[in-house]
């Protein structure tokens, strides 16, 4: 397992400490791209991410738009009209990429606990997506050193897609499918890979020990609570 190249650029800075983010407060609104870059603190030049459109520099609040540079595996916080560049099937296929803001319950979804192990996933989350530039499905899971990518043939997993056709009109490199795994069976949802890296943000900041502790899984049940309410609304 290694840190992947995908998310570096997002994960390499340990996140500010709880408090240190405006409205990082369960429930609040919170920037994913934000959080896991991080603060570098002390006297700023300009604007920390998530403070300005990364495009055309105007001010923006904590809730905005993203937009991914596909080959540079990053995504810019973006004002609502530079997001709207993008936000066309004719521009998504170019350099830029915007991140739909749609969010999805696979009620179909159908997955072997023997399709699970061959993931390779140490614990109960995971997100994957189709990466444009290697021609294949990634897996990767959240972990306290931040997102960790499988490095297991993934074959199973393109079972799993090709049996399912909302799996299968998936965006690549911008829309996610997340799993969880409960005693009760796998919880599946389709949704903005931004919203994966809100995950990963939240485990590096609040896992402890080997387990991660009460607080990170309030953290991750809350957020899920907040996905299942999008995936109605
Ligand atoms: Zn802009
Ligand atoms: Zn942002």
């Amino acid at each position: 397992m290694r840190p992947s190249s995908t998310l570096r650029a997002l994960a390499r800075e340990k996140p500010p400490p709880a408090g240190a983010v405006p409205g990082a407060g369960a429930g609040a609104a919170v920037d994913p791209v934000a959080v896991l870059r991080g603060f570098t603190g002390g006297v700023r030049p300009q604007l920390a991410p998530g403070e300005q459109c990364e495009m055309c520099a105007v001010p923006i609040g904590p809730v905005h738009p993203h937009v991914a540079d596909v080959p540079d595996h990053r995504l810019l916080c973006t004002c609502r009209p530079c997001y709207l560049l993008f936000d066309v099937e004719a521009a998504s296929r170019g350099h830029y990429r915007a991140v739909p803001e749609n969010y999805r319950y696979d009620v179909n979804f159908a997955m072997t606990p023997a399709q699970w192990e061959s993931l390779g996933i140490p614990v109960d989350l995971a997100f994957l997506f189709h990466q444009t530039d290697q021609g294949r499905h990634v897996a990767f899971y959240p972990s306290p050193g931040g997102a960790t990518e499988s490095l297991l043939d993934l074959a199973s997993w393109a079972e799993v897609v090709a049996a399912d056709p909302l799996l299968v009109g998936l965006v690549p490199d911008v829309e996610a499918v997340l799993l969880r795994r409960l005693p009760s069976g796998f919880v599946c949802y389709l949704v903005p890979i931004d919203a994966c890296y809100e995950l990963v943000g939240l485990v590096r900041q609040y896992w402890e020990g080997f387990a991660g502790g009460e607080e990170v899984w309030q953290q991750i049940d809350a957020f899920f609570a907040g996905v299942a309410e999008k995936c109605r609304g």
